[in-house]
């Protein structure tokens, strides 16, 4: 019988196997995860959970039991090392295990400060891992001042949750604006402009020099000067895949382990899917970093190892919650050229269409649900309103779709 063998027990790896026994694959499969828990979302980590409004069981995306009743064997707390692609074996500890099929859901790693930047010192925090939260949690609670490096999203959702435990709040971002690397100017601005108007003192276009403290860190220098009085900081300076297994082994890659349109590797036995999977997109080789991704490609690809050659056509959608704004992102805004602003029907909604010459590219909504919902199905349709008529007020959304 076929034996599937899955690493990473996270949102891809999850819905992997999941999609494996619903298509009603019935051979051995085994998921293997680094960490000591069954698959969990990500998402309440920066929001949500640390903010206390989420229970930790809820986090989980099956009740344990699930597993056993579904006869996946699952094997918690121990990475898996040392794929062997001529040999189809791969070490997890001490114990060699078999595989027919192989598929790498194995994440991403967050970044972390160099010790020399003082990476090392005590209430220096990531938020990427349930352990890691955990750990920051109680800890935030009992600061007073939060220093956030980085102004992405988990930096903003991060200081959005401290702003309403009421802490004091300094964010840092090195670029020239937060939110460079994923999003539009103009959605940047509305961003600024949330966190302004709620106390956060944001900083842009400055580096951090080092943390400075004893032990636990309490200080910053950066390239403005120094900021003193900080007791606790929370680090988001970007994400690397996580594919050191892959790139042993030999699998191709680039940013990423590559794979085709069906998720498969270099490598005719092994897939990838999920944040560390790099895929074709418009002509380049992207990774998603989604939970919409991981799931739907992870189950693209489960149906690929059973059988058919079904390609994945990537639909990227995204969201953010901070404060009581809700971001939804679809489509992707790399290489825009110009981008139509959009106000809601309620106060402090936005929509922000960007385009590339004629080609609407994504769509950011603030509180405007039907501005994403809209705007993600032209995209997805490959159809693209004149920017004009996206920018007339008296556009009907709805009418675009016609
Ligand atoms: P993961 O869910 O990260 O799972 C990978 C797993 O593989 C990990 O558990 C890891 O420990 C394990 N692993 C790694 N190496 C090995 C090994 N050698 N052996 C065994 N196991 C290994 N996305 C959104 O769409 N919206 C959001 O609002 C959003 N918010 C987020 C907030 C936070 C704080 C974080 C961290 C992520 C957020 N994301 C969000 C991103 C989303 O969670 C990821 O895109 C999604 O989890 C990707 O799934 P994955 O299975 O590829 O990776």
């Amino acid at each position: 019988m076929t034996h599937i063998v899955v690493v990473g027990a996270g949102q891809a790896g999850s819905s992997l196997v999941v999609k494996l026994r619903k298509e009603g694959f019935t051979g051995p499969i085994t998921l293997i995860g680094a960490e000591p828990f069954p698959p969990y979302q990500r998402p309440p980590l920066s929001k949500a959970y640390l903010l206390g409004e989420t229970e930790r069981e809820r986090l989980f995306l099956r009740p344990a039991r699930y597993y056993a009743d579904a006869d996946i064997a699952l094997k918690l707390g121990v990475p898996a090392s040392d794929i062997d692609l001529a040999a189809r074996t791969l070490m997890v500890g001490d114990e060699t295990i078999c595989y027919d099929k192989l598929a790498i859901t194995t994440g991403l790693d967050a970044r972390r400060l160099p010790a020399e930047q003082g990476g090392a010192l005590g209430n220096v925090h990531i938020v990427r891992t349930l352990e890691q939260v955990d750990a920051l949690k109680p800890r935030l609670r009992a600061a007073g001042h939060l220093l956030v490096i980085g102004g992405g999203y988990i930096g903003l959702e991060a200081a959005a949750v401290a702003r309403k435990l009421g802490l004091k709040v300094t964010l840092l971002e090195m670029a020239d604006r937060i939110l460079r690397r994923v999003a539009c100017r103009e959605t940047s601005d509305y961003f600024r402009t949330l966190h302004t108007a709620h106390g956060v003192d944001i900083l842009e276009g400055v580096g951090l020099g080092r943390l400075i403290g004893d032990r636990d860190v309490s200080g910053a220098e950066h390239d403005d000067g120094v900021l003193p009085d900080i007791d606790i900081a929370i680090v988001g300076i970007g994400l690397s895949p996580r594919c050191e297994i892959a790139e042993k082994a030999g699998l191709a890659m680039e940013n990423g382990v590559c794979v085709d349109e069906t998720g498969r590797t270099s490598d005719p036995s092994v897939w990838a899917a999920g944040d560390c999977a790099a895929i074709s997109y418009r002509g380049t080789r992207i990774r998603l970093e989604s939970v919409q991704n991981a799931i739907e490609q992870a189950e693209t690809v489960a149906l690929n190892m059973m059988g058919p050659q079904i390609s994945y056509d990537p639909k990227p959608w995204f969201w953010s919650d901070q404060y009581d704004v809700k971001l939804q992102i679809a489509g992707l805004s790399h290489g825009h050229d110009r981008v139509i602003v959009r106000p809601g029907s309620s106060e402090g909604s936005q929509s922000n269409w960007c385009y590339q010459g004629d080609l609407l590219l994504s769509v950011d909504a603030m509180n405007d649900p039907r501005a994403y919902m809209i705007g993600k199905r032209l995209i997805e349709c490959g159809a693209s309103p004149a920017p004009d008529l996206v920018a007339d007020p008296s556009t009907q959304l709805k009418s675009l779709l016609s």
